[in-house]
């Protein structure tokens, strides 16, 4: 179907996991929305895709992302009420490091701020509840994340989708969107199905805001999903009892995070961040989707380090998108023209999130203040620095 002569009030571009929770949150508010995605809705090609995406209450990236953790909890389960399909487990998460020291004291300042009151399992704890992990030290601890769970990445978004034709939105796959042009009563968006005009466009274009926004600075990244088996048998691999959705600080070694398998015939998952071969830097329209030996080299070695009794060559890998911003926050609002807004930077911490990030950006569309406090992911931060300053040097991205 030809979109010419079309007229909505927000046009949503990419239906990805901010995407497709952005076009559930405004068309439950009665806003007339024209989702447009390029590939189909929930693709392997962006960032939500891969089975499985650990979920945290208690997050390290920055305090204030507690408050966006519930909001997201009570929308994934409000969106699983209306589905089919288990969206999100509840089955505990481990934050796991040396006591007062990186991930662990960045977790306990949110258990601090909000009051929460975790189980923390001490190193004996660890060894005894869960021996699949190795080089545990006498300094390590494990908070354990009693909201923590998993959702279902491709199951998700696919409800997000449906919840949102159902409240009437239009949401058409296999059409890009090329631009936008600004006049006095509003918005002309250009697709590969014709024109439509718009009082507001919202660009969830994961990896691909980098190139649509460049004054963001966002960076696109490829990183390889990997899934593992057991050391002697290839044919086995650990469950989710043996190993709950968990971030393992490895000091100066790096992180790791992962789960065990999901279900039964299921994989392990596992991956690392700050890893020195993953900063591969992609355009979209040249990305290499095969994942070299090169690429998961570090990985294999902390996972030989973590797990000894898994097989650090992953049984299957796949690529998948990840987008950062300078800061590592999510970047959301307007950006220049107060009509345009970007949802992006959704970095390694972005798809527990989505339900949240599509409530905010719902609000911000109809200029209603958000209950939490968004500052620090307000995309103006990334058009001017405050104080003209540059800005901060990008840390490394932690993924889960
Ligand atoms: C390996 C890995 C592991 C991760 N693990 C976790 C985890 O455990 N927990 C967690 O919370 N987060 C995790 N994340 C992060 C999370 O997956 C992402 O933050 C999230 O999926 C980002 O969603 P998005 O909607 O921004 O992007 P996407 O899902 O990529 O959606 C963007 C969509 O826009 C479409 N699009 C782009 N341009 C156009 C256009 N011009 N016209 C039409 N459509 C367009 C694309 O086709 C795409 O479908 C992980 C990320 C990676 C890479």
């Amino acid at each position: 179907m030809n979109v010419s002569d079309k007229s909505v009030d927000v046009v949503v571009v990419g239906l990805g996991a901010f995407g497709s929770s952005i076009a559930w949150r405004l068309a439950a508010r009665g806003i007339s929305v024209f989702g447009a995605e390029q590939h189909t809705i929930s693709n392997s090609f962006g960032s939500s895709h891969g089975l499985t995406r650990n979920f945290r209450s208690i997050s390290q990236n920055h305090t204030l992302l507690y408050p966006l953790a519930l909001l997201s909890r009570e929308l994934w389960f409000e969106l699983e009420g209306n589905s089919s399909n288990t969206l999100l487990t509840q089955t505990n998460a481990l934050i796991m490091g040396q006591k007062d020291k990186g991930l662990i004291a960045s977790a306990l300042a949110v258990v601090a701020k909000y009051g929460i009151n975790p189980r923390v399992l001490e190193a004996a704890d660890i060894r005894r509840q869960y021996p699949i992990f190795g080089n545990i030290t006498d300094e390590d601890i494990a908070i354990v994340d009693e909201l923590g769970g998993m959702l279902f990445p491709e199951k998700c978004v696919t409800a997000a989708a449906n919840a949102a034709t159902r409240h009437g939105a239009d949401l058409q796959e296999n059409v890009e969107v090329f631009g936008h042009s600004l006049d006095g009563s509003g918005l002309v968006v250009q697709t590969s199905n014709g024109d439509i005009r718009a009082n507001q466009i919202v660009y969830a274009t994961g990896a691909w805001t980098a190139e649509l926004l460049p004054r963001l600075k966002l960076k696109s990244l490829r990183i390889p999903q990997c899934w593992f088996t057991y050391q002697h048998d290839s044919d086995a691999t650990p469950s989710l009892a043996d190993l709950p959705p968990f971030q393992r600080d490895l000091g100066n070694v790096g992180r790791l995070w992962g789960h065990g398998a999901a279900q039964l015939g299921g994989l392990t998952k596992l991956g690392t961040h700050g890893d020195p071969t993953r900063d591969r830097n992609v355009y979209t329209n040249n990305i290499d989707r095969a994942v070299h030996s090169e690429d998961v080299a570090h990985l294999s070695k902390n996972v030989a380090h973590s797990f000894p009794n898994v097989n650090p060559v992953p049984a299957k890998s796949k690529i998948c998108l990840l987008t950062e911003s300078v800061d590592n926050q999510f970047v959301l609002g307007p950006v220049g023209d107060p009509r345009v807004f970007v949802a992006s930077g959704g970095s390694g911490q972005g798809f527990k999130h989505a339900t949240g990030v599509g409530e905010i950006v719902a609000d911000m569309c109809q200029g209603i203040k958000s209950s939490i406090d968004t500052g620090f992911m307000h995309a103006q931060r990334m058009i001017e620095p405050p104080n003209g300053a540059a800005v901060a040097q990008r840390p490394t991205s932690p993924i889960s």
